[in-house]
């Protein structure tokens, strides 16, 4: 026991500890006559650590924990930008919300956007958080119903809406995997599902970039962001991105670039009813 939670504790600032983590360091020491100071310096750390320290300040400087969306009106991305995110160490580990099919997909819907995705659930499922960081809001809206949104280290924000049941509260520090609330249809929604969006700075970007819900892992660990006439976008920095042209379909693309209509749409989060777009950057590797 002492081993693993030694080996494990290299750095606060790498690693954040679960709450049976810490119990069993607190355990180890209990047993020890004489304390260890280096799990003393761990755990006081950790405590400074879990109080201070808020996730993605460093592209925000800032923390609200009563407005749902505190960055509208804020000029927060510039159209000309083009940023990077990355998934790394204690933040790569992503556990899918819930697992289910999704139902509406992020874009145009009725004319209006979208900026999330719907995936389909049962009242009373438990909801997951995705990545570690801390509750930034744990309230009622009257679109979203009972909604919880995280802060992540990276800096990107995940949302969690129309829940039956909140479990948190804001400014809990929590875990990916960690319960955040039951499933359910409060809010501006018919019928249960889970409503989960993906932020940067205030600005929805298609979960499907992100995540690859049909394998609930991450699309990649390293995105770029860029804004395009139709909105913003997050690519894996690196891989091959094709800009629609009038005329362009998937079947003469997926010719052109040597691989298949399928795998285009799986790279992209298209469903059926998918519309390409002029000025729409897609992925095609
Ligand atoms: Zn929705």
């Amino acid at each position: 026991m002492f081993a693993i939670v030694q080996c494990k504790a290299q750095s606060v600032l790498n690693h954040t500890y679960s709450d049976d983590e810490i119990y069993k360091i607190i355990d180890t020491m209990l047993n020890n006559k004489r304390p260890n100071k280096f799990l003393l310096n761990e755990l006081k750390h950790y405590i400074t650590w879990r109080q201070t320290a808020i996730p993605g300040d460093a592209h925000y400087n800032y923390w609200d924990m009563k407005n749902v969306n505190p960055y509208s009106g804020r000029n927060t991305l510039h159209k000309d930008s083009s940023l990077h995110i990355e998934f790394k160490e204690f933040y790569a580990d992503f556990i899918p919300p819930v697992i289910g099919p999704i139902t509406s997909n992020f874009g145009c819907r009725d004319r209006k956007q979208h900026k999330g995705v719907d995936i389909d659930l049962t009242t009373g499922d438990k909801v997951y958080c995705a990545f570690v960081g801390m509750v930034r809001i744990s309230q009622w809206h009257k679109g979203y119903g009972n909604v919880v949104i995280v802060r992540h280290y990276n800096g990107l924000e995940t949302t969690y809406a129309h829940l039956s049941k909140l479990k948190v509260k804001a400014g809990d520090v929590v875990r990916s995997g960690q319960i955040l609330g039951l499933g359910g249809n409060t809010g501006h929604s018919e019928g249960s599902h889970l409503h989960f969006e993906t932020r940067f700075k205030g600005i929805p970007i298609n979960p499907n970039y992100f995540i690859s819900f049909r394998n609930s892992q991450l699309q990649a660990t390293n995105f770029t962001i860029k804004a395009t006439k139709i909105g913003f976008t997050a690519f894996p920095t690196n891989s091959q991105i094709h800009t629609i042209h009038s005329g362009d379909n998937l079947s003469a693309l997926a010719l052109r670039y040597g691989t298949t209509v399928q795998h285009i749409k799986e790279l992209n989060g298209f469903n059926k009813r998918f519309t390409l777009r002029v000025g729409q950057q897609i992925r095609i590797s």
